[in-house]
């Protein structure tokens, strides 16, 4: 959803708050996909500081659903998002296209509010999520999750050590 910010910036002192709905379906990451699978309303505050600096503050919460990194069973991740960042307009265009790479939700005098939103959710998500902490994964030579129990096979005890080894070969297999 995009949002016109001309009203804003053209007014000094001039605050103004939206509450828009995220039209976010999926979050791409390193090749992977996560379905959104709930989504709260996107609220951003956008104030006028003078000479061309911004205020922006907002909120917004997204659940992810994402495989457990040991197991690969769904998991739903939530994540909480809070904005809190100050926009210098003052630079041109160009100058901040190549300057700082955050403010690529900003085009012109409109603001994208889901791509806020993916920025926001690529710097809160975990390298890995797990369904819990002692997931025991999947035994590496038959695939049955052990966290229904053991499956008889020689590697079956998995020890945090071994969980550890098999959270970098599903990586490697996630690129
Ligand atoms: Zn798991
Ligand atoms: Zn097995």
């Amino acid at each position: 959803m995009l949002i016109d910010l001309s009203d804003v910036f053209n007014l000094d002192g001039k605050e103004a708050s939206w509450e828009v709905p995220l039209e976010l379906k999926e979050f791409h990451t390193g090749g992977n996909v996560y379905p959104v699978v709930s989504d709260e309303p996107v609220k951003i505050t956008v104030q006028n500081l003078g000479n061309r600096k911004f205020g922006l503050s907002g909120e917004t919460s997204v659940t992810l659903k994402i495989p457990c990194a040991r197991c690969l069973k769904p998991v739903e991740y939530t994540c909480g998002l809070t904005f809190d960042e100050e926009l210098d307009m003052s630079v041109s265009g160009e100058g901040r296209k190549e300057g700082s790479e955050e403010q690529a939700f900003l085009s012109g005098y409109q603001l994208d509010a889901d791509r806020l939103v993916c920025e926001g959710i690529a710097l809160e998500l975990p390298m890995r999520v797990l369904c819990r902490e002692d997931c025991k994964g999947l035994c590496g030579k038959c695939g049955k999750d052990l966290n229904e129990g053991p499956c008889g096979c020689d590697t079956a005890s998995v020890d945090p050590r071994m969980a550890r080894i098999q959270d970098i070969f599903n990586q490697f297999k996630e690129v």
